[in-house]
């Protein structure tokens, strides 16, 4: 039998005992207040009592039944909702800003958008190419040094400048190829580190605002 049959069972036995019909109201709304607020004291987001391992808080001026609440339910009904006070008591809660999630988990999400996943891809494929140019380029360059240089002299060019062109067209393709790389990384990187940096989650981390208040 559950305290609370118990409890209603040892009203019954009152009732059996000639009372007023008020007086056993009266008891009954005392008996069932105090199952409520000691052996009964449910959340009053999720309106548990067993939560493994998380218990019961009263973190605000809110008194009775509707003091109790786990720090997690809480903090979630915090966050989705955008409010730092207490419907009920208007207590205000102190939370503290916290990243949602690490870098690693952030990239993961971040690219399980579609938007975001296709514009990777395309930058990816951006860069794939730009690598195959840059490298088909100075490739023909090394190779075709010689041709250059053979072609320069008919035209009465010295070998010095012809080799100084060369390396100069180099460098610029070089020195385009890094750019074109580091334009589609910080295309990139810019809007995750943005999204990432806003993506912060609000914690709690104050102590009970009523004393003795955390009930296992
Ligand atoms: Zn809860
Ligand atoms: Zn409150």
């Amino acid at each position: 039998m559950s305290v609370f049959e118990a409890k209603r069972s040892s009203i019954n036995i009152t009732l059996e005992g000639n009372e007023s019909k008020a007086a056993l109201l009266s008891c009954l709304e005392k008996n069932l207040s105090s199952v409520s607020s000691s052996n009964f004291s449910v959340c009053r987001i999720c309106h548990v009592n067993n939560v493994p391992s998380e218990n019961l808080i009263s973190p605000c001026k809110c008194k009775g039944s509707l003091a109790y609440v786990h720090l997690s339910c809480l903090e979630k009904w915090i966050n989705e909702s955008f409010r730092l006070n207490c419907e009920l008591c208007g207590f205000r809660y102190s939370p503290v800003h916290t990243q949602r999630y690490t870098v690693c988990e952030s990239i993961r999400v971040w690219l399980l958008h579609p938007r975001n996943k296709i514009h990777m891809q395309a930058d990816v494929l951006i860069a794939i190419l730009l690598t195959l140019v840059t490298i088909g380029l100075t490739t023909v360059c090394f190779i075709g040094m010689d041709h250059f240089i053979i072609e320069g002299n008919q035209a009465g060019i010295s070998s010095h400048w012809i080799k100084a062109a060369v390396y100069i067209f180099l460098a610029i393709v070089i020195v385009g190829y890094i750019l074109s790389l580091y334009l589609l990384f910080r295309n990139q990187f810019v809007p995750w580190y943005t999204w990432w940096k806003a993506t912060v989650e609000l914690k709690l981390c104050q102590a009970p605002a009523n004393d003795s208040e955390i009930i296992p």
